[in-house]
């Protein structure tokens, strides 16, 4: 994932004319704090926040709890998060943090303690105005609570800014939970209108109906009547239906903690399946390097959506793109997410309360123009539109 973010940055200094040292300068990581947190129970846990710029505002991005977090992870989704604020023009840096952990494996009583850990430690690195991390894979805003809790017994701060994506009542902002798969609606709708493909039945398959691609799935059947979910996956099978899913179904189906697999009258796939369905739309919601060069060839979805942070690496991204495929970039197509985290800190710095109508009406905003942005770039240069993205950032980051 990093040499693939990397090698979109070069890309695109090499479309902008850049300097070898001012390319240099943009995949520079600025800091890197590395740290193990250990429990009561005995369990050493290893522990990252990387700082990649703060050139455009403070640091900027999530933290994740996963088993396979480690340093060079941290470092490509830290590098995406400083590409991504600054794609969609938000006075942000980026950074991203993580702890290799499943957190599946620990007791309530233990995930409070690894959080308030992880945050006591990086006190003095963070806040309001140096670095603001969010939820990402695993982690919510009961954690982000904890967190923020922490931060302020340790520093004294009560503004709830040092962390979004709390919960709502704790300084989180309506909207938050469900912007980064509203966003990626609203950005393939708006993507589908300027392709003149506005409007047409389209079938869709969801690669992770989690915290992210299952509110894709429910915003997309509210909000497009035409798109029709035929398949969706958890991390350890998928589940297909020629007629259909209603995406709220399978919602409540997952908060409930039920597994795909054994879900009723419907035909039980593997994930890898799931990505070579013929359907219109690919979305992929789950990890990074989901299709690389073993799958990229198995894929025929026309339109590919990189919900995910990373899904597509380097080659996969030439190759796919060499079979006309078109894919609708990370940096864009998840950038929701943190908008309304933009959206909260700013509500948090200045003691107000938007209403869920304008936070959404000001995701739609930022997102139209980042995609029309995008497009314009792609089409004037020449370049795929995940390669007009890295060219937009820079641009912005110059
Ligand atoms: N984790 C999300 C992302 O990858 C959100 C980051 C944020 O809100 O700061 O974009």
């Amino acid at each position: 994932m990093l040499d693939t973010a990397q090698a979109l940055i070069k890309r695109g200094g090499k479309t902008l004319g850049l300097s070898e040292k001012q390319t240099r300068d943009l995949i520079k990581i600025n800091k890197e704090h590395v740290f193990e947190i250990e429990l009561s129970s005995g369990k050493k846990l290893k522990a990252y926040r990387v700082q990649h710029n703060n050139k455009r505002g403070p640091y900027k991005g999530g933290i994740r709890f996963h088993t396979d977090v480690d340093l060079d992870e941290v470092r490509a989704l830290a590098t995406l998060m400083s590409f991504k604020t600054a794609a969609v023009g938000l006075p942000l840096g980026g950074g991203k943090g993580g702890v290799t952990v499943n957190p599946k494996t620990l007791s309530d009583v233990e995930l409070e303690e690894l959080s308030r850990k992880y945050a006591r430690y990086l006190a003095p690195h963070i806040g309001p105005n140096k670095d603001v991390p969010a939820p990402d894979v695993n982690t919510d805003s009961r954690i982000i609570d904890w967190m923020v809790d922490e931060y302020s017994v340790v520093t004294g701060d009560k503004t709830y800014a040092s962390f979004t994506g709390k919960s709502l009542g704790n300084g989180g902002s309506k909207g938050r939970d469900a912007a980064t798969g509203r966003g990626g609606v609203i950005a393939l709708q708006r993507l589908l209108e300027l392709l003149g493909k506005k409007d047409q039945k389209m079938t869709i398959a969801i690669q992770g109906f989690g915290n992210v691609g299952s509110f894709f799935g429910v915003i997309a059947k509210d909000e497009q009547p035409k798109w029709q979910l035929v398949a969706a996956s958890d991390s350890k099978s998928a589940i297909y239906s020629k007629t259909g899913f209603d995406a709220r179904d399978l919602d409540v189906f997952k908060q409930k903690k039920g597994r795909f697999s054994n879900w009723p009258n419907a035909t039980i796939l593997t994930n890898e399946e799931l990505i070579a369905l013929d359907v219109d739309i690919l979305v992929l919601a789950a990890l990074g390097d989901s299709v690389t060069e073993n799958n990229m060839a198995n894929v025929k979805a026309k339109y590919i959506v990189e919900l995910a942070n990373g899904p597509i690496n380097e080659a996969a991204h030439d190759y796919l793109i060499s079979k006309d495929k078109v894919i609708l970039p990370d940096i864009i197509a998840n950038s929701g997410g943190v908008i309304v985290s933009y959206f909260e800190w700013v509500q948090n710095c200045n003691g107000q309360d938007w209403t869920a109508e304008k936070v959404n009406d000001q995701l739609k905003s930022y997102m139209i123009k980042a995609v029309d942005t995008l497009y314009k770039t792609s089409k004037e240069n020449k370049i795929s539109l995940k390669e007009a993205a890295f060219v937009n950032a820079i641009k912005n980051l110059l």
